[in-house]
């Protein structure tokens, strides 16, 4: 089935109801959602493209680019979103190897995207704005907004996703109309979505998080967002008496929690926080509760596979554990194995393996890189490591609930013995006057790769590294102790707020080694 089909059968029946509310008068209701979404799709059925053709999409948050997504799934094409912060290099990358068939940028892009797009044999390019003009929408003034949704079969392609690449090249991940619908479905249903909840929607529309959990969850619930074309904690906090949903990454809710303002009557009518794309830290998790008296609901995902594992909404279901990303979502099964290929023991920590109807059908043009990634009896390797139970921020987790120590990747071995960066950074900012912190490896010509800790310390603090060396010492291993500790301001984040380790190897490599 078509996931557009899927979803619109939940559209509420008043199509002059309000589906998108946004500020400066832009509201849409849910009828201009379907008949701007039809007019798209008739333009792109226009341009007689084969089914499966990618459309690429660098553009910014808007209801028409919202639109732009569902018109390609109606049209039976591929939907690829890209940040509109990549430049020359990276979109040439991305249209050579997806090879879409129509690109779509902003005016202010035009000139130099559409060079890129001629050097990769892009058929069309075509521009959209944030303020919903362009040369798309002119183009569709000749369309009368009728079009029968195209049928497609559940393993047809619906979206490529480009990994957000924190390490290595990106890799598209190719999802079918199948795994989103399924996984849409799974989470209606685990985190009880209803028609009259709001979402309080705040994230980029170009990846997983605010596309398939935000903005399908809320379609197939038949449900409002407040659309606000990106997060900025002032605003959230004038929102958010209006919402019953906030998603977030990590960095939301610390930014939120830094406002004097973000009191508990604030988030009245807030039934569920939910947190993802990076880890949240415990200290977040505890002073958010403390604040609003609300438990963030933290969960587990990926580009791959979409959504893997949840905390608990319902009391019913379980308890939600700070510094645990929850159980496998119904219909998903998680596993943990051992470097051996053996199943690790409850509280062992070894990799992260999932099945089910959401993972995806591999990497696009990449064969050989999928095969890797799935073992031999069909289970996909996530890259991260974790654990099932055993102790999270000091309490016992029941046996089925998943903790995530740390990328396979971010494993350091040093001098032989395994130091996981998660355990150390946990440590650190144990620290009283540690902000947060992260943990790399570095080569080194006696250990192979020893650590190297770097700490943002809070405001008005004073803590050096060597201070923090030694407490290290005090509390763990000699060989886990970092060999370097360095105070920087901030760390390096991408969009989604995840910790962008590599360039902090990048930066640290020479530390103990000549070149
Ligand atoms: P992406 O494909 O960009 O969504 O990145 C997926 C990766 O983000 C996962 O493989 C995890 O490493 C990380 N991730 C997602 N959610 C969480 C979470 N709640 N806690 C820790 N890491 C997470």
């Amino acid at each position: 089935m078509n996931l557009y089909s899927l979803l619109e059968a939940s559209f509420p029946e008043n199509r002059d109801s309000l589906c998108l509310e946004i500020p400066e008068d832009r509201d849409r209701t849910w009828g201009e959602i379907e008949i701007g979404t039809a007019r798209m799709a008739q333009w792109l059925a226009s341009l007689g493209l084969p089914l499966g053709s990618r459309v690429a999409a660098p553009i910014e948050k808007s209801p028409e680019g919202l639109m732009l997504y569902l018109a390609s799934l109606r049209a039976g094409l591929v939907f690829l979103p890209l940040n509109t912060a990549y430049r020359d290099a990276e979109l040439d990358y991305f249209f050579g190897n997806a090879t879409p068939s129509v690109v779509v940028c902003p005016s202010k892009n035009l000139e130099w995207i559409r060079l890129i797009a001629l050097a990769n044999q892009v058929a069309h390019v075509v521009t959209l704005d944030e303020d919903g003009s362009g040369s798309l929408m002119t183009a569709l003034a000749v369309f009368d907004g009728k079009f029968q949704t195209v049928e497609v079969s559940d393993d047809a392609l619906a979206c490529i996703l480009y990994t957000s690449g924190t390490t290595g090249r990106s890799k598209g991940a190719m999802l079918s109309h199948g795994n989103l619908s399924s996984n849409a479905r799974t989470l209606r249903q685990y985190w009880d979505w209803k028609s009259d909840d709001v979402l309080l929607h705040m994230l980029p529309i170009f990846h997983i998080h605010g596309l398939f959990v935000g903005v399908n969850g809320a379609l197939l619930a038949g449900a409002k967002m407040i659309w606000l074309s990106k997060f900025d904690a002032k605003s959230a906090i004038r929102h958010l008496p209006k919402a019953t949903l906030m998603m977030g990454v990590p960095t939301f809710y610390v930014r939120l929690l830094t406002e004097s303002d973000f009191t508990q009557e604030v988030c009245r009518n807030i039934r569920l926080f939910i947190s993802g794309s990076a880890p949240l830290l415990l200290e977040t998790f505890l002073d958010f509760k403390k604040r609003t008296g609300h438990t963030i609901l933290e969960r587990y995902g990926m580009s791959e596979t979409g959504m893997l594992a949840s905390n608990p909404y319902h009391d019913r279901d379980g308890a939600r554990f700070g510094g645990t990303v929850g159980k496998a979502l119904p219909g998903v099964s998680i596993r943990i194995t051992g470097e051996d290929g053996q199943p690790c023991k409850v509280g062992e920590i070894g990799l992260i393996e999932v099945k089910g109807p959401n993972i995806f059908k591999g990497y696009w043009q990449m064969p050989d890189k999928t095969k890797e990634e799935f073992t031999a009896d069909g289970w996909f390797r996530t890259g991260d490591m974790g654990r099932l139970g055993g102790e999270a921020a000091g309490v016992q987790t029941p046996e089925d609930y998943v903790s995530i120590v740390g990328r396979g990747k971010d494993l350091i071995i040093s001098g032989g013995f395994n130091v996981y960066p998660k355990e150390i950074e946990g440590f650190i900012d144990d620290i009283s006057g540690v902000e947060e912190s992260a943990v790399v490896g570095v080569p080194h010509p006696d250990f192979g790769e020893v650590s190297v800790a770097v700490v943002v310390v809070k405001v008005g603090t004073i803590l050096d590294a060597s201070e923090i060396q030694s407490f290290l010492k005090t509390k763990i291993a000699n060989f886990k102790v970092p060999k370097k500790v360095v105070i920087v301001k901030e760390l390096p984040r991408n969009t989604m707020g995840k910790v962008q380790k590599n360039l902090l190897r990048e930066e640290f490599r020479g530390c103990f080694i000549v070149n």
